[in-house]
């Protein structure tokens, strides 16, 4: 029988104890056993899949800097930073490309938030800029500016994408160097509770102990926080993404549009990966890629770029948000139970963030002052809203 084999015995022992337990192994989970062990503290993955199963290993991994607040450019500016040494840092390759992210400008109104977000993000030392129709084609030589409705578009050549398998696995085999654990094909069952402190995880393969238990597990960090009597506002949302064959290399940035919800970018070996919300809101688990996706997709990036209607779909997939109310991250500590720490509720923006975000919380768990501010990224900020009143805030 298995369980008396000297393998499940071998599992069983090994994961008696750590300093922090993490749950879901994605690119935030992996991320945040590096950064710890490099604080000394020890850590373990429990993935109930194989690394980089969730969103992560599905996502477009785009890595932009441009955003609207000052709070979140910082933060993502950061993250940049981070990227562009982690190939040296982690000794592997994460297949870092600075292309640019070129963001449509569609009409006055959208132009005159374009400046004030430049003149922000300038303001932090992001190189940032606004382009009128010819510097677009100049840059993206497939695109129809007037078939996309655009009037211009900011750009930032720092943006970029990077290669999501491989940076969670970069970030992963270091952190084991360091000395942390990862538990692949192991699922988190419960969280073990005792006088409003976390003492550890119950798995289907044994019980760890540990006085800090990270919830990193992605679109399903509701139930996760469950487990520890902890109600989350998030949100699955259904995406889908699809990535056609590959044709002759044209354009470096990601093209996107907050109006249309496209994105697109071309891979170095050629292909066209991108996505677009669905035209019906799917939340939930549901996972089965949809007709109505490809033609909406399929119409809007011949719209943007015709000279796409020559190239063959290769496949399309689906993955899902982790949507909170704010379409912000949870991060941190929640109040009445100690140990227990929130790493969710991303949204579209979870790989981008992840360098920063998990070294920030690992310098909370350490004790040490995070050396950005994180309180209002706490779940405390949504006690104020009922949660029906919540879903209405939730952005796709
Ligand atoms: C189609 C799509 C496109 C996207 N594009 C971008 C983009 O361009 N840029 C960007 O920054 N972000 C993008 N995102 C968002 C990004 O993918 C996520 O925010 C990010 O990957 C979240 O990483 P994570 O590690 O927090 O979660 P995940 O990668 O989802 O990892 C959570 C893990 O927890 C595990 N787990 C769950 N329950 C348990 C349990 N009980 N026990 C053990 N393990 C468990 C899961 O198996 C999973 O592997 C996109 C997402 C999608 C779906």
């Amino acid at each position: 029988m298995f369980p008396c084999s000297w393998a499940y015995w071998r599992v069983v022992k090994m994961i008696e104890k750590t300093d922090v337990a993490i749950v879901g192994g994605g690119i935030n989970g992996c991320a945040l056993a590096y950064e710890l062990s490099l604080r000394g503290i020890n850590a373990a993955v429990i993935e109930r899949n194989y690394l980089a199963s969730g969103a992560t290993g599905r996502c477009g991994a785009g890595i932009r800097q441009q955003w609207s607040t000052k709070e979140n450019a910082a933060l993502a500016i950061e993250s940049v930073r981070i990227f562009e040494h982690l190939e040296d840092e982690l000794g592997s390759d994460i297949g870092l490309k600075q292309g640019g992210y070129l963001i449509a400008i569609h009409d006055e109104k959208d132009m005159g938030q374009a400046e004030k977000n430049v003149s922000m993000q300038r303001s932090l030392g992001l190189d940032v800029g606004i382009l009128g129709p010819d510097e677009m084609v100049e840059i993206v030589p497939i695109l129809d500016v007037e078939g996309m409705g655009a009037i211009g578009a900011t750009f930032c050549p720092t943006d970029g994408n990077a290669d999501p398998f491989k940076t969670t696995y970069a970030y992963a085999n270091a952190a084991v160097r360091n000395g942390a654990k990862i538990y692949k094909f192991t699922e988190v069952k419960d969280i073990l509770v005792e006088n409003g402190k976390v003492k550890g995880i119950k798995t289907d393969k044994g019980k760890i102990k540990a006085d800090v238990v990270v919830n990193a597990a992605g679109a399903w960090s509701k139930k996760i926080a469950e487990m520890a009597g902890i109600e989350l506002p998030n949100v699955p949302y259904k995406k889908e993404i699809m990535v056609t064959e590959r044709v002759e290399y044209v354009f470096d940035p990601m093209v996107i549009s907050f109006k249309d919800g496209i994105y697109f970018s071309q891979q170095e070996e050629g292909q066209i990966l991108g996505g677009i919300p669905p035209p019906e809101t799917v939340t939930g688990y549901e996972t089965s890629p949809t007709l109505p996706f490809l033609e909406h997709m399929s119409g809007t990036i011949t719209r943007y770029a015709p000279v796409l209607k020559h190239v063959n779909v290769l496949r399309q997939w689906t993955g899902f948000y982790d949507v909170t109310p704010d379409a912000l991250p949870i991060l941190g500590e929640v109040e009445g139970l100690e140990g227990f720490i929130q790493c969710n509720g991303f949204s579209g923006h979870g790989f981008m963030l992840s360098p920063m975000v998990t070294k920030l919380l690992a310098e909370l768990i350490a004790g040490e002052k995070p050396s950005l501010p994180i309180d209002r990224l706490n779940l405390k900020r949504f006690e104020s809203m009922e949660f029906d009143e919540k879903e209405k805030y939730v952005v796709g």
